[in-house]
């Protein structure tokens, strides 16, 4: 058998960059294990131009934003599913002095497309616990990144292009033109595997910087279905629960959930929330984040039929569409370079 790609992993960046090859007219085999808990089964799947503690504006967000929604309406269409649901993230003040700083740099050109409003004390949510009004973000939202998944698989199963095994490095054949796997070949195999990257013996070493999360589900009826709370932690109402996260710990690598990340979240939704809920679930994974924090996306420098979409760290939902497609027009159309910021060649 013979193929375009061969792609490794089918997780955001392995499901995101399949349609985007396919769509190019590429044909294509995913081997993917699934894991319930990959990084993107457990993400919360947020997309939010302004973050931080200091509330600035993200990484390329005005080219990254109006991209993710285009991409993701699109292929919920293609895939006959709903996965992407754009919701405003409410930010409660903890002071009037934050209220009014709030009241000018909302209107400055930088951050005006991202303010829907700078809510009163008297509009705020009964639900949260400081009442010196809210920012309200707009081109925010989540992605339920399970269900992505799901029918991203259904449909490549359709096509005979999904398989779901282990991919086993050591049995990757170099040919002269492309490689083979198993029988199949391939012009180019495509590493899309996550935080498993670093066990690789050609792309072992890049300079991965993992940081933990843990997640809590919780049952409450006195929260809001409309919006996605987010101060010190978020709470995102799913459909029948809410998700509330995340913790961060470059440390513990384990898959383990902690009774620590469970008090810690807690604690943090006792400052937000000022009503009662119950915790139903936790669970744990590993954002596969870079040490400059950009993603590795591109070819190999001495293996050029080896390429890797990979680092996407804690901002997946709203990297992956972008630079997914800018690694298709350089592999497919030729038409594009890599972005030198995320070229994985910077640390080889
Ligand atoms: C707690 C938490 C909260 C998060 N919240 C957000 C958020 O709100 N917004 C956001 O944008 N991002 C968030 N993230 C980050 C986001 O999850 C990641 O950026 C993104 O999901 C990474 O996707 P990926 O496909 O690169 O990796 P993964 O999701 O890890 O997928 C890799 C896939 O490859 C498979 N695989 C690995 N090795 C092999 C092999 N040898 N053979 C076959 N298959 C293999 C794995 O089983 C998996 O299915 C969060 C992450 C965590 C942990």
């Amino acid at each position: 058998m013979t193929t375009d790609y061969i792609l490794v992993g089918h997780g955001l960046a392995g499901a995101v960059l399949a349609h985007q090859l396919l769509d190019c007219k590429q044909s294509l085999v995913v081997y993917n294990l699934d894991n319930p808990r990959s990084s993107s089964r457990v993400a919360g799947g947020i997309f939010n131009p302004i973050t931080g503690r200091k509330m600035v504006k993200t990484w390329k967000a005005d080219e990254l934003f109006p991209f993710l929604f285009h991409f993701y309406k699109k292929l919920e269409k293609k895939l006959g599913a709903s996965f992407f649901h754009p919701l405003p993230i409410c930010r409660p003040f903890l002071s009037p002095e934050e209220h009014n700083n709030w009241t000018v740099k909302g209107t400055e050109p930088e951050y005006a497309p991202y303010v829907e409003k700078v809510a009163s004390a008297a509009e705020s949510d009964t639900c949260l616990r400081h009442h010196f009004g809210s920012l309200i973000l707009r081109q925010t939202g989540y992605v339920d990144l399970s269900t992505i998944l799901e029918s991203s698989k259904l449909y490549l199963k359709k096509l005979n292009a999904y398989k779901e095994e282990a991919f086993d490095e050591s049995l990757l054949q170099f040919e002269k033109n492309g490689i083979s796997y198993q029988g199949i070949k391939a012009k180019k195999i495509i590493f899309c595997n996550g935080e498993a990257l670093r066990k690789s013996k050609y792309f072992g070493r890049l300079p991965f910087r993992l940081v933990k999360g843990e997640v809590l589900d919780i049952q409450s009826d006195k929260l809001p279905k409309n919006k996605i709370l987010n101060r010190g932690a978020f709470v995102l109402p799913c459909k029948d629960h809410f998700r509330a996260g995340a913790t961060y710990d470059w440390q513990n690598l384990s898959l383990e959930t902690t009774e620590k990340a469970c008090g810690q979240l807690c604690k943090k939704l006792d400052t937000l929330l000022s009503v009662s809920y119950e915790v139903i679930g936790q669970q744990a994974g590993i954002r596969p984040a870079t040490f400059d924090r950009r993603p590795f996306v591109g070819v190999h420098p001495e293996y050029p039929d080896l390429a890797v979409f990979n680092g996407l760290g804690t901002k997946g939902v709203s990297l992956a569409p972008y630079f997914g497609d800018q690694l298709v027009r350089f592999l497919v159309k030729k038409s594009e370079k890599i972005d030198p910021e995320v070229d994985m060649k910077r640390v080889f």
